[in-house]
């Protein structure tokens, strides 16, 4: 691997500090790039010394110590070409540019890069959400092809770390037992669900935009419904894989013509969690009330094909929830016929898949202790092999290796907005109520989750 630069757009925010630096550190422990430059980039008035110590602290001792002490920080107003120009005149070698910005501001800097000419094979490195809507995608999609190849742009999901993919492709075109079951004639319903505990915890700056729906559905947890619902691609290479990808998103709509049946939008009110008093997020410093922005969403969608029609996949991302749970779960039909005389087998088959913690389990009826016709359910557990690097080292690995893989298409991104936008509209229009959940409760009554739609 030869030389090369990574640039930093946005280097003092929350992203570059909690993600994206400790997972350069744990790349470059690898010894997987050698001869990396980094430069940071923000209005921020820091000097090199600064940023060179933030560097080293993340990386912790004695990681990458040769990167942190050649590191470079230039103030910058990235929506002003004359400044993208004067950070990309320090890189070395190729270039990698990484926009830790907001969605708005990554949008102005792509267009001051328009007036800007960059190094041959400059790798452009886009964070979700992609754009602030449909419109906003597809304009963003435009500058970007103008600035560079397809390949060598690289959309950030995190949650398509490699780890993730590989078990849920592994678990389902490495196996025998479990694909030939995933389809409408036995699959009940799907559900991708990222509730977790944590709340705003200061993020009002970027969360009060966004909401649980951007945040969450319209990026990761589709993602997550791809990989679960495509076909078999015949190798991993990235045109095939991300074309599979892309078959299932077009595919995919909402369940009802009416977004008041198929979503739920909720907000948290004060309340205790883990013994620590929440305030409600409304109150939160930085929130705008009037906005309604939610913090938990659930949407029912279909994907549309010979495998999956009639199927419901049921997505839902949460805030502030007691039972923090983060998994899909794939529900059975019951058998056709249940022999008269066996009893105790209501519980339906489940196959779940655990996000953090990686691990798969199979929820099924067998015969228990005592009287043989009494079934008893049972989990069968595995744990799946961690991955080796933290996601963002394994989002950096994709674009120092120029492989776009594991990050998400152009037109996949536009589809993800096409999806949830008719709800957007019925929310903004207030034809959905903004429901209420205390924090630390498991959400609001009225889930979309505890009902066959
Ligand atoms: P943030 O904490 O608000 O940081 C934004 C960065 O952009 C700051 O360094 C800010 O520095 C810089 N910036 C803003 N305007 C600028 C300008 N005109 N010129 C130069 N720098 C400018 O936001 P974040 O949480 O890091 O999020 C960044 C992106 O990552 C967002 O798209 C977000 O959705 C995504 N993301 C974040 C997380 C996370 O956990 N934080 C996770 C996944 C994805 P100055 O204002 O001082 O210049």
């Amino acid at each position: 691997m030869t030389d090369q630069t990574l640039i930093i757009l946005g280097a003092s925010g929350d992203l570059t500090a909690r993600l994206l630096l400790p997972g350069l550190g744990a790349l470059l422990a690898t010894g997987q790039v050698p001869g990396l430059s980094l430069i940071g980039a923000a209005r921020d008035d820091w000097d090199d010394d600064h940023w060179r110590r933030r560097v080293a602290e993340s990386f912790g001792d004695g990681v990458a110590t040769d990167v942190a002490e050649r590191a470079r920080y230039l103030p910058t107003d990235v929506t002003k070409a004359d400044d993208l120009r004067r950070v990309l005149g320090e890189a070395n070698g190729p270039v990698a540019i990484f926009f830790a910005l907001p969605p708005a501001i990554t949008a102005r800097a792509c267009d001051a890069l328009l007036d800007v000419e960059l190094p041959e094979g400059t790798r452009l490195v886009l964070e979700k959400p992609f754009g602030i809507d449909g419109d906003a995608a597809a304009a963003l999609n435009s500058v970007l092809a103008r600035l560079a190849p397809e390949e060598r742009i690289h959309r950030v999901d995190h949650f398509l770390g490699k780890s993730t993919v590989l078990n849920i492709l592994g678990l389902r075109f490495a196996n025998r037992i479990f694909e030939p079951l995933l389809d409408a004639g036995h699959v009940a319903s799907v559900d991708i669900v990222f509730d977790e505990k944590l709340a705003l915890e200061g993020r009002a700056g970027y969360y009060d935009h966004a909401g649980a729906l951007a945040d969450m559905i319209q990026s990761h947890l589709l993602q997550i419904l791809a990989l679960l619902a495509m076909e078999a691609p015949t190798t991993l290479e990235a045109g095939e894989f991300r074309d599979r990808k892309a078959d299932v998103l077009r595919a995919t709509r909402l369940w009802s013509k009416d977004p008041a049946a198929c979503s739920r939008r909720a907000r948290y009110t004060a309340g205790e969690l883990d013994g620590r008093d929440l305030p409600a997020y409304a109150d939160e410093p930085g929130v705008d009330e009037s906005r309604g922005t939610e913090t938990l969403a659930e949407l029912v969608v279909t994907v549309d094909t010979w495998r999956w029609a009639g199927v419901p996949f049921r997505l839902r991302s949460g805030k502030a929830v007691g039972n923090s749970r983060k998994e899909a779960v794939i529900t059975f039909k019951h058998p056709p016929r249940i022999p008269d005389g066996l009893r105790g087998c209501d519980q339906p088959d489940r196959l779940r898949i655990g996000f953090g913690p990686d691990r798969l389990a199979v929820d099924f009826n067998i015969n228990g202790p005592g009287d043989p016709f009494e079934l008893d359910a049972v989990s069968l557990e595995a744990a799946f092999g961690p991955g080796d690097l933290p996601p963002y080292g394994e989002v950096l690995r994709g674009v120092f290796d120029n492989d776009p893989t594991l990050s998400v298409r152009g037109d996949t991104a536009e589809q993800c907005w096409r999806i949830v936008e008719p709800v957007v509209s019925a929310w903004r229009a207030g034809d959905v109520p903004l429901l209420e959940y205390p924090a630390g409760s498991d959400g609001p009554a009225d889930s979309l989750l505890s009902e066959s739609p």
